[in-house]
């Protein structure tokens, strides 16, 4: 019966003499080597994501959002990280590859779910139609588009003004009873040119 206390004793008494076995998690993260491939928070690339939304529509929980505010002529995309599961699916569908990487960053500890650290954004200008004030996309979704497209995107006329840097001032758009052949040379939503483009009347 004795014998147990001695030896507990006698490692209280040594662990007096010797390191520490705990890290001082979170302050000091030095002692934590987490392997390649690790996956943490999920971070976007301002520069390199084109807001295209796809990293949203492959999250499995869908903890990305996004939020289109047509006043302010911006698409926010926004990780919320209470939901995120880190699987790393943005990152690997990603159409521009780098737009949004799996960062080593693991630490979520909060008493607020709602605290501004459990969010993750990034904010991209939109384009929208100038007949009908429908959202078209990101400007640098289409830019990425025309430059992957090379001589081809002059074949499209949304793609073309691009190229002549004619967007739309930021605003809403003015809403249209009637579209006209003339609306052509605009930008206009898949919905607008296709009237276009059928119109009997011009
Ligand atoms: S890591 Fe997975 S769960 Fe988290 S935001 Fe990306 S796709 Fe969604
Ligand atoms: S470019 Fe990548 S990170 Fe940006 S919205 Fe598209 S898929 Fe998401």
């Amino acid at each position: 019966m004795w014998l147990p206390k001695i030896r507990e004793l006698k490692e209280a008494i040594g662990s007096l003499f010797s390191a520490p076995y705990t890290t001082k998690f979170p302050a000091d993260m030095s002692a934590v080597d987490l392997p390649d491939g690790f996956r943490g928070k999920p971070k976007y690339d301002t520069d390199a994501c084109i807001g295209c939304g796809t990293c949203a529509q492959v999250c499995p929980p869908g903890a990305i959002d996004i939020i289109d505010d047509k006043n302010k002529m911006t698409r926010t995309l926004r990780v919320d990280y209470n939901r995120c599961m880190n699987c790393g699916q943005c990152e690997e569908k990603c159409i521009t590859e780098t737009g949004i990487t799996m960062t080593k960053d693991f630490v979520l500890v909060l008493t607020d779910r709602s605290d501004p650290s459990a969010f993750e954004s990034v904010e991209k200008e939109l384009v929208v139609c100038e007949s009908c004030g429908a959202i078209i996309g990101c400007k640098d979704h289409l830019a990425w588009i025309k430059d992957r497209l090379g001589a081809k995107a002059y074949a499209h006329p949304n793609l073309l003004l691009w190229t002549q840097e004619q967007f739309a001032e930021p605003g809403p758009a003015e809403v249209k009873s009637r579209i006209r052949r003339e609306d052509q040379m605009k930008q206009v939503c898949a919905k607008c040119r296709y009237q276009i483009v059928t119109a009997d009347e011009f």
